[in-house]
C-alpha cells in the first residue's frame, strides 16, 4: 500500500485539456481558440524572423560555452529587460533603485515575487487582491506561498468593459498596504485594460491606501504593436515613486514560448534597498532553479542589444510604417487586430443578435466574447470549434480561412 492513497486525483488543467480534444478531433472544420499562444495567418506557429537570425548569430558565435549563468540571469538581457519595462531615460534605472533577475518566463516571475512578498513584506500574510476574473494561475502561484486572497471587481458582464467603479471601491475598503496584483497591458482572459485617466484613478487610490502593484506584464508590445504604449502603466506608476514589482514574459512578443524566458523586476525607494532586495532574491533563486536558463536569454539578448535586429522586431519612429511588414512585433499584433475587425464585421453582415464592439475595443491575444457555458458547448459538439467554458477565444487562432466559420458558428449558436 502506498503512504501516499489518499491523494486526490487531480483536474486536468484546462487548456491543455482542450488542446487534447482539440487534436484528437477529425473534422477539417475544426478550430482552436483555446490556448494563448501566436498563430499565423495559416494557423502554424510562427518562429519570428529576427529569433531565426539571432539564433543563427549564437550558432557562429566560437565563444560561447554551456558554463552557468550567473544566478541572476544573463547581465545584457537584464538590463535590456529593464529598459524595455521601464524605459531607456528611467530615472529609476539610473539611480539603480532596480532589482532585476532572469526569470522561467512569466510564471516563474510571478513565483518569485509572489514567494519574495510572502517571506519579506510586513507579515507575509498581507492579503494580495487579484482580478475577477485573472490568469487561473494566479491563483495557484499565490496559494503555494500560503497568501491571503482577494478578489477585486474587474469585468463589467453588461458592458464588457472595465467596471472601474467595482475595482476602485475594492481598493478604497481593502485594508492599507494590500497587495494588488494588476496586469500591466492586454488583460487574460478578458482582454479589458485600463484607459490611461483609469490608470491614473488607480495609481491616486493606491497610493492614498499605501497598496503595493505587483504589474504582471506578459504582453508588452504583442498587445498594440507599440511598445511604449503597452509598457505605458508601469512607467507611469514607476515616475508616481510606488515601491513595485514587473513580471515580464518573453513568451509572446519573442514567440519563445518554450525557451522559457523572463524577467522580474523590483523598484524600489533607492539603491540601498534594492541591493539588499536583489540579495535575498538570489537566495530564494538559487534554492529553486539554482541558475535559469541560458539560451532564451541569449535570443533576446542579441536582438534588444543590436540595433539593426531590434529595429526588425520592433521600428518606433511612425514614418517608418510602410517597412511594417518586417516588423516582427507589429506583424503578430496588427494580424490580431484585423482579425478582430474582420470577425466584427462578420457579426454586423450576419445580423448576429446582441453588440459585439466589445470585439474590438478588448485588446492583446484574448477576447471575452460573452458566450455562455451552454453556447461554448454548443460550438465545439455542432461546430468543433473549442475554447474555454466562460467564453474566452485566442484571437490568435483566428485566421483568412476560418474566421468567417467561427463568425457563422456564433450566429447560430446565439440565435
Ligand atoms: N501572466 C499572464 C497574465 C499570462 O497571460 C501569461 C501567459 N499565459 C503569463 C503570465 C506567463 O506565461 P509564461 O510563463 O509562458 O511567460
Amino acid at each position: 500500500v502506498s503512504a501516499f492513497e489518499a491523494v486526490e486525483l487531480a483536474p486536468p488543467d484546462v487548456i491543455f485539456e482542450i488542446t487534447a480534444a482539440y487534436d484528437a478531433d477529425q473534422s477539417t472544420n475544426k478550430v482552436n481558440l483555446g490556448v494563448g499562444a501566436y498563430r499565423d495567418d495559416s494557423g502554424k506557429p510562427w518562429v519570428l524572423p529576427v529569433v531565426k537570425k539571432a539564433d543563427a548569430i549564437l550558432r557562429d558565435d566560437k565563444s560561447l560555452d554551456h558554463e552557468y549563468l550567473p544566478i541572476a540571469g544573463l547581465p545584457s538581457f537584464t538590463e535590456a529587460s529593464a529598459r524595455l519595462a521601464f524605459g531607456g531615460d528611467s530615472v529609476a534605472i539610473k539611480e539603480h533603485r532596480i532589482a532585476s533577475l532572469q526569470s522561467i518566463s512569466g510564471t516563474g516571475a510571478n513565483h518569485l515575487g509572489a514567494l519574495f512578498m510572502s517571506k519579506f513584506y510586513k507579515d507575509g500574510k498581507t492579503p494580495c487582491y487579484l482580478s475577477n476574473p485573472t490568469w487561473a494561475n494566479h491563483k495557484q502561484i499565490w496559494n503555494n506561498v500560503s497568501v491571503p486572497l482577494f478578489d477585486y471587481p474587474y469585468f463589467h458582464t453588461k458592458t464588457r468593459g472595465l467596471d472601474i467603479d467595482g475595482l476602485l471601491s475594492a481598493m478604497e475598503s481593502a485594508a492599507d498596504g494590500s497587495i494588488f496584483l494588476l496586469h500591466g497591458c492586454a488583460h487574460n482572459p478578458t482582454g479589458v485594460d485600463p484607459t490611461q485617466d483609469q490608470w491614473v484613478k488607480i495609481a491616486d487610490v493606491m497610493e492614498r491606501k499605501r497598496h503595493f502593484p505587483f504589474l504582471d506584464v506578459a504582453y508588452q508590445g504583442f498587445a498594440s504593436g507599440d511598445l511604449d504604449k503597452d509598457g505605458w502603466a508601469i512607467q507611469y506608476f514607476v515616475e508616481r515613486g510606488f515601491e513595485l514589482i514587473v513580471c515580464q514574459s518573453y513568451a509572446k512578443n519573442f514567440g519563445l514560448y518554450g525557451e522559457r524566458v523572463g524577467c522580474f523586476h523590483f523598484v524600489s525607494k533607492n539603491a540601498e534597498t534594492a541591493k539588499k532586495i536583489k540579495s535575498q532574491i538570489e537566495i530564494l533563486q538559487r534554492s529553486e532553479i539554482s541558475n535559469p536558463p541560458a539560451y532564451g536569454a541569449r535570443i533576446v539578448s542579441t536582438v534588444l542589444n543590436d540595433k539593426a535586429l531590434f529595429n526588425e522586431w520592433y521600428l518606433e519612429s511612425y514614418a517608418f510604417e510602410f517597412r511594417y511588414r518586417c516588423q516582427n512585433l507589429r506583424e503578430m499584433s496588427h494580424r490580431i487586430i484585423d482579425m478582430r475587425q474582420k470577425l466584427f464585421n462578420h457579426f454586423q453582415k450576419l445580423g448576429t443578435p446582441g453588440t459585439w464592439n466589445h470585439i474590438t475595443d478588448q485588446i492583446g491575444m484574448f477576447s471575452f466574447t460573452g458566450l455562455n457555458g451552454l453556447q461554448v458547448k454548443k460550438l465545439r459538439a455542432e461546430f468543433h470549434i473549442y475554447m474555454t467554458q466562460n467564453g474566452r477565444i485566442s484571437m490568435a487562432g483566428l485566421n483568412s480561412s476560418n474566421v468567417e466559420y467561427f463568425a457563422k458558428a456564433v450566429d447560430q449558436v446565439i440565435r
